[in-house]
This record gives C-alpha cells, sequence and structure tokens, in this order.
C-alpha cells in the first residue's frame, strides 16, 4: 500500500481505480511520406472519424443542454467539410510529401492567422474553432481516446492540474473524485468540485506516475489522503468512515424544511452557489432558499464561441423556471484570471487577477455585456430575478453599469420584449475598495453580496490560486472580518440587504461572527446547507454577539 497525502477541498470516501488524466497536448512530430496517397486516405478516415464523433457530441449535447447550446458540434462538423481547409491539408502532403499531423497543423497555423486578422469580430472569434477541430484530427491520427476520459466505470481523475473549463467539461459520471498536485483550495476548480460533490484532494506530491494508472485506491476528501492499493485493515477503516459519513448525511436530512432561525429568532437565508443549470437538482433537495450566486461565466467555458442571446436565455430561463418562487441571484459573467476562454482572445497579462477580467471586460467591450443583459432580462419573466455584478471597484463602474441596464430595457421595450420591472440589481464586493465605500455604493443597488474568496486575496494581497501561499491566505483574518462588519452596516444603514457568497460562507467556525454581524444571507456549495442550517438552529446570538464583536474590532 502507499500512502500519499495533500490538501482536502471536498469531503467524502470513495474507493475506485486511479486514471491518469494527461493534460499535454498533442504534439506533432513532422516526417516525410512515401506515398502522398495513403497519408491522404490516413487524413480522409481520421476527418471521417472526426465527423462521427462530432454528430455524437451533437446528439448528447442536445439532449443534455438543448438544441442551442449543442449547436456549436455543428458548425464544428461544417468546418471539417470546408473545401479550402480540405485541399489545403491535402496540397501539403502532396507537394511537400508531409505526413497528414504536420499538414494539418500548416493548416490550422494559417487559417488561425488569415481569420484572426478578419475585421468581423464573428469571424476572428471561429480562429478557436479551428483549432480546436484541427485538434480532434490531430489526436485521431495519433491514435489516441476522444475525450480526456476513456474509461465505461467511474475512475478517480489524477492530474498535474485542472482547468475550470476542463473540469466542466468532464462526464460527471463517470467522475468518483479528482487527485491533482497542484491547485488551491480557492480556486474555481476546486469550486467547482464542491459544488459538484466530487471528492477532491489538492497538493498530493508525485502522484501522477504512470505506474499508478488503473490501481486500486481509496479516497479520503476528509483528511486528505490518497491510499494506493489498500490493504485489508485501511480498507475496513475506510469502509466505515464511509458508512458513518452516510450516516451523517442521512441524519441532516431531518433538517429539510426547518428555518434557519437562532435559539433567540433571529433569521437568515441560506442560499446555494452553482455555476450550471445541472446542479439545480441539488439546490432543490438540500432545501435551498434560493441561488446566492449563479456564476454565469460557465456558460461562456462550456462553449468555444460567444454564447449567443438565445442560448443564453433558454439557461436563464430554465433556471428561473425551475424555482419560480425562490430568489435566483445570476451574477454577469466573471472571465479572466483562472478562467479563461480561448476565444476571448484576451491579450496576456503580467498579473491577470490584477487586469481586466469580471466587469472591466464588460464594460470594454459593452456589445458582449449587453447580449447577456438582455439575454438575463428577456428570462426576467420567468421567475424572481436579481442580477450582480463582480469586481467592483469604483462609483463610476455602477453608474456605467446603470446606464447600460436601462439601455437595454429602454432597447427590448421598443421590440415589445417583455421583462419584469422587480429585477433586484446588486453588487458584489470583493475589493477593498468597494467595501471601503460601500456607503456610497449601496446608494446605487439593491443588495450587496460579499465574494470573500477575491476580497481575501486582495485585502491580504495573496494569490487565491497559489499552492505555496498557504498560512499567509489567512481567510479568518481581522482585516477580512472588519471589513465583512463594515459592508454589513453601510448596507442596513441605506435600508439594502448583503450575503455572502464566498467560500468563507460554509465556514461554521464563522457562523456565530455573521450572525453578530446581521448577514441577511449566506450562500454556500448546495450540500453545505443542511450542516449550516444545523449550526445555526442551535446558535443562541445574543449570548456571544457582545464578546464577538468586540474581539474583532479591538
Ligand atoms: C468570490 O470571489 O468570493 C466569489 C464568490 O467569486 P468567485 O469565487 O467566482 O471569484
Ligand atoms: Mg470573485
Amino acid at each position: 500500500m502507499i500512502t500519499l497525502s495533500g490538501k482536502p477541498v471536498c469531503g467524502g470516501i470513495v474507493f475506485g481505480k486511479i486514471y491518469i488524466y494527461s493534460r499535454k497536448e498533442s504534439i506533432i512530430v513532422r516526417s516525410h511520406v512515401s506515398s502522398s496517397d495513403t497519408e491522404i486516405q490516413r487524413f480522409e478516415n481520421a476527418r471521417l472519424q472526426a465527423y462521427n464523433e462530432l454528430g455524437e457530441l451533437y446528439e448528447r449535447a442536445v439532449e443534455e443542454v438543448g438544441k442551442a447550446n449543442a449547436m456549436i458540434f455543428q458548425i464544428h462538423q461544417m468546418m471539417l467539410e470546408d473545401p479550402d481547409y480540405i485541399e489545403s491539408i491535402k496540397n501539403i502532403i502532396t507537394d511537400e510529401l508531409l505526413n497528414a499531423e504536420t499538414a494539418v497543423g500548416q493548416t490550422c497555423d494559417n487559417f488561425v492567422q488569415m481569420f484572426k486578422a478578419m475585421e468581423d469580430e464573428y469571424m476572428r472569434e471561429r480562429s478557436a474553432d479551428i483549432r480546436d477541430v484541427s485538434e480532434r484530427i490531430i489526436r485521431i491520427l495519433g491514435g489516441k481516446s476522444r475525450s480526456g476520459i476513456d474509461t465505461d466505470e467511474p475512475v478517480i481523475i489524477v492530474s498535474d492540474d485542472l482547468s475550470p473549463s476542463e473540469t466542466v467539461q468532464f462526464d460527471k459520471d463517470k467522475i468518483l473524485a479528482f487527485v491533482t498536485e497542484g491547485g488551491s483550495d480557492n480556486s474555481h476548480t476546486s469550486i467547482l468540485a464542491r459544488t459538484m460533490n466530487i471528492p477532491a484532494i489538492i497538493n498530493v506530491k508525485n502522484i501522477v506516475s504512470d505506474e499508478y494508472n488503473g490501481l486500486n485506491a481509496v479516497i479520503d476528501g476528509f483528511s486528505g489522503t490518497v491510499y494506493i492499493n489498500p490493504d485489508k485493515k485501511t480498507t475496513l477503516k475506510l469502509r466505515q468512515l464511509q458508512k458513518n459519513s452516510e450516516e451523517n448525511i442521512k441524519n441532516l436530512e431531518q433538517l429539510k424544511g426547518v428555518p434557519n432561525i437562532t435559539k433567540d429568532g433571529q433569521k437568515i437565508e441560506l442560499c446555494a452557489n452553482i455555476g450550471n443549470i445541472l446542479d439545480i437538482p441539488a439546490v432543490i433537495s438540500n432545501d435551498a432558499d434560493g441561488i446566492g450566486l449563479f456564476r454565469s461565466e460557465f456558460i461562456y467555458l462550456e462553449n468555444t464561441a460567444y454564447p449567443t442571446e438565445e442560448q443564453q436565455f433558454e439557461a436563464y430561463k430554465y433556471l428561473l423556471s425551475q424555482m419560480p418562487d425562490k430568489r435566483i441571484i445570476i451574477r454577469t459573467l466573471d472571465i479572466g484570471a483562472d478562467k479563461q476562454a480561448a476565444y476571448f482572445n484576451m491579450p496576456k497579462e503580467e498579473n491577470p487577477a490584477m487586469g481586466i477580467r469580471a466587469i472591466r471586460i464588460c464594460l470594454r467591450r459593452p456589445e458582449i455585456f449587453k447580449t447577456q443583459l438582455r439575454a438575463l432580462f428577456r428570462a426576467s419573466v420567468f421567475g424572481r430575478l436579481a442580477i450582480m455584478f463582480p469586481m467592483i471597484s469604483s462609483e463610476w463602474e455602477i453608474i456605467k453599469i446603470l446606464n447600460i441596464v436601462d439601455e437595454v430595457k429602454t432597447e427590448l421595450k421598443s421590440e415589445n420584449i417583455p421583462y419584469s420591472e422587480t429585477v433586484e440589481l446588486g453588487c458584489m464586493i470583493e475589493t477593498p475598495a468597494a467595501a471601503i465605500i460601500s456607503d456610497i455604493l449601496a446608494r446605487y443597488v439593491d443588495f450587496f453580496s460579499i465574494g470573500t474568496n477575491d476580497l481575501t486575496q486582495y485585502t491580504l494581497a495573496a494569490d487565491r490560486q497559489n499552492p505555496d501561499i498557504g498560512e499567509f491566505f489567512d481567510i479568518h483574518h481581522k482585516s477580512l472580518l472588519r471589513l465583512i462588519k463594515l459592508v454589513a452596516d453601510n448596507a442596513h444603514a441605506n435600508g439594502i440587504r448583503v450575503g455572502i457568497c464566498g467560500e468563507l460562507a460554509a465556514d461554521t467556525s464563522l457562523t456565530d461572527f455573521f450572525l453578530s454581524a446581521d448577514i441577511d444571507e449566506l450562500s454556500v456549495t448546495p450540500n453545505a446547507i443542511l450542516p449550516l442550517r444545523q449550526k445555526i438552529i442551535n446558535t443562541d446570538v445574543s449570548k456571544v454577539k457582545e464578546s464577538i464583536l468586540s474581539d474583532i474590532l479591538n
């Protein structure tokens, strides 16, 4: 038995086989061929296989995410039939007697350059699709399997690291757990694992080794331990722990339907954070009061081109109509930093977390922002929609956003498209600047939502993505707790609500503080709702408030 440890990011115990997931892009080996006819036939076979794969993907996507979202696979099929693309590849093979991989790679580079230089934005965006389609053919030529994971049974994914876009594209039924060598527990990949409720461990040194591929293992997502080829004693011990954890979950079930009221009568709302409409069943089954954060950018990450207004409208409409009586807060796109979509063609930045991300992209490229806002307002008639804006740091940003919102509403009105007049608008408090001027920002919006993941990194100048940052990323730092209290006071002085949607909201060692600071709503991953409810109903705020607040403020 081999025992390796790392940092736990999502609890749970699972038994299964290790699957080493390699993230390396296909490396093209340039070689000469003796027969161009044979090589052209190899290319044609690979092209046909790619076409069929895309057809299957389309069918699956139609069922899972609807026709509009699935259309991208049909566009890729059309690219595979483009006569110029095919001719270029065949010419390189025939004229230079080069292998098909090299011909596809060269053609891809030429087409990408050509598309990137085009005036029309839509055509420029197609460059990412050309790359995607070409990668698929090259992979098939190399005899590699289709998706990142080629397995019939669910497996434990082991990788050096995972990006949020890779994580969202996995077939969730095939994943038992994630184990990575890199990562940090506030990264979006860890947040996704928690949202999907998949046991996950990060920072496990030397686990990416081909010799572990296919071996039996047990993942203890509570302690952050991986047991490879576990012995009998360990297997028995972990089976018992697994049973205990299942019993715990069963006991929490009894709290469904119980209001979130403390012993002394203080009420707080418990909502869910999600990033995919497929997470809605978990929100409902964990008895959430609503959705406190829908990370809309995952709709962008799951696509290889800008999602259209129609595509987004369908997703938001579906989300709202699943829970029509509950408030659903959708955050406008927060692309940038660790969440990159190639088709945004963002220039490389030295400091992406402090660069053009989230609302900054939306204000620089209002056409993208307006498409999303139109989709959101059109969907607003199907439920209780609230919209919030990420990464605000200045008053002028909110003023500009509200102007754009007004423009969108005026356009919809003139087109006779219905929308709700009661959509609430909120400001995320994720930068120290926003927290400090929250008295001013509160005059413009209906609510605040404190994003403690970013607020921590910017307050403490500690990169949330850095696996080595350790104790310097101190989520209980007094500066952070004081900012939270300040924001709550400013919100209430202006008669607006304040919630917390960062990962800190689920930390039950801080629930007493959040209640003492009169936070109105905590929004957490769905499976953290019932443990929080248990904590709340067993708390008497009046007994702890004074000492907790004086501790933090002095
Ligand atoms: C946050 O920063 O706390 C937050 C909720 O947003 P995200 O984690 O998506 O950056
Ligand atoms: Mg954030």
